[in-house]
């Protein structure tokens, strides 16, 4: 999601007549997208900022932005901060251009957040949605690749989670504008398109006598020419529309093999305590359908350790569940309390920082040895890959390197394959052998 915005606020700055630059020395602007949903990512935008003041001393003309989330959540406080000059929350993306040249020319500080996020307005909606289709076909952060947003908000109200307080409330795109943005899409070279939602699984928009879901987006989707592969995250562990998503994942080559469906506990007086409204057992039965469906479907998973109230026996049933979900990989994060959600204010943060951390690294460790196991399935196996460029990390040990660089891409499952070729070969679909693999990444040979 916040690539996303980050994509579609650079994009909205370029056509207003700003030019981006990666370093702060050049800038007369910085802008810092955030994210709420672990107070580590707050301290970190808050150390950042606490640069940022320094760098404003002996440049005292430098703009400030923060937007997204902790926008939102903390409004006038974060303006406050002596770095500070523009607080934008994500409703009020699509005015960014307007408070730069604002703050640029009177040097004030604004401020611009949603004061009762959970009744946002149609008009604000209506603005974010023409925002969204005007600059949600360029600047792509990999050519051949772009992410669609079908659903703004959440309506769950897990008990950890921040966002509902800090997105809104769930609201879907209507089915053509999501459909016309692919098509644009394809039509400038994408062949990858992730679509996205915090509960992807359930987009519904009634359209007259029909109701469009997920499954009706991924179909119409694939028939759209130059698009090669279509995913989406994040999945609720839901049956609505399970069967029918199932089922067009079934008959569409394109649309990948993969489900990104968090769990985040095994236990079931856990899960009841998140609000995540289904048992541990009802969960494995839904990922055994989906393998029943597809086989060598791809799932990853997402999990919280830590959680108010967690006892070994409790961490024990996530680890169980973990080793039978055999996931291709966890999110796995330690419980963070944010404020203002139902877990923070009614139950206590009772597992002590390092147990939390003991049992982040078991279940790691767990997820390390599936992960593994699974790589280990592509040794001296052909795999496609869509190609996204220059390897970032620099590997060792690969065969047959010749002059050419480091390549990374993905298979449609989502596994990381680093091989040696030409840069040509970025935004192209190639086959690779593989001849090692780790836990997350499989290395190989251009065939
Ligand atoms: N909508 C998705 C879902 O329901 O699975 C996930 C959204 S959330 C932005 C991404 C992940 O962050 C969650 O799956 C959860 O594991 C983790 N998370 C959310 N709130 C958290 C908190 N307070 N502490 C630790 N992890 C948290
Ligand atoms: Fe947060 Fe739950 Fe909504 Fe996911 S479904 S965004 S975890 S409230």
């Amino acid at each position: 999601m916040n690539k996303l915005d980050t994509a579609l606020v650079s994009c909205a700055l370029k056509e207003a007549g700003f030019t981006l630059t990666a370093s702060v020395k050049e800038a007369d602007v910085v802008l810092i997208n955030t994210c709420s949903v672990r107070e580590h990512a707050e301290q970190r935008v808050l150390s950042h900022l606490g640069h940022l003041k320094h760098i404003k001393k002996s440049r005292p003309d430098i703009i400030v932005g923060v937007i997204g989330c902790m926008a939102q959540r903390l409004g006038d406080k974060l303006l406050e901060h002596e770095a500070v000059n523009i607080v934008c929350g994500p409703t009020q993306i699509p005015q960014i251009a307007d408070l730069l040249n604002q703050a640029l020319k009177k040097n004030e500080k604004c401020l611009a957040v949603t004061e009762k996020i959970r009744t946002s307005s149609e008009d604000e909606n209506q603005t974010l949605e023409r925002f969204e289709s005007a600059y949600g076909i360029e600047d792509k952060q990999i050519p051949s690749q772009a992410y669609v947003r079908v659903m703004r908000g959440c309506n769950n109200f897990c008990t950890y989670c921040i966002v509902p307080y800090v997105r809104g409330p769930e609201s879907c795109r209507p089915p053509e504008v999501i459909i016309e943005q692919i098509k644009k899409l394809a039509s400038q070279g994408v062949k990858k398109v992730t679509l996205l939602g915090q509960t992807v699984n359930s987009y519904k928009y009634k359209k007259g006598q029909k109701t469009y879901c997920l499954a009706d987006l991924l179909d119409t989707a694939s028939d759209i020419k130059g698009i090669k592969w279509i995913r989406f995250v994040t999945s609720y562990p839901s049956e609505e529309f399970f069967g029918e998503i199932l089922q067009v994942m079934a008959d569409s080559p394109k649309v990948c093999n993969f489900l990104h469906m968090p769990a985040q506990s095994g236990s079931d007086k856990i899960l009841h305590a998140m609000n995540r409204h289904y048992t541990s057992h009802w969960y494995l039965e839904l990922l055994a359908k989906a393998r029943a469906a597809i086989p060598g479907i791809a799932i990853a998973g997402d999990f919280i350790v830590g959680f108010p109230g967690e006892t070994e026996d409790d961490f024990q049933a996530t680890v169980d569940l973990l080793k039978k979900a055999r996931y291709r990989n966890s999110f796995i994060f330690k419980y963070s309390p944010r404020p203002g959600t139902t877990a923070e204010k009614r139950l206590q943060d009772t597992v002590p920082p390092e147990v939390k951390q003991k049992r982040i690294v078991k279940l790691l460790a767990a997820q390390e040895k599936i992960s593994d196991e699974l790589s280990r399935d592509f040794l001296h196996k052909e795999v496609k890959v869509l190609v996204e460029g220059l390897s970032k990390k620099s590997h060792r040990n690969i065969a047959g390197s010749s002059n050419n660089p480091q390549l990374v891409g993905r298979t449609e499952t989502d596994y990381i394959v680093v091989f040696n070729g030409p840069m040509s070969l970025a935004g192209q679909f190639v086959k690779v052998k593989i001849i090692k693999t780790s836990p997350l990444t499989l290395f190989g040979e251009l065939i």
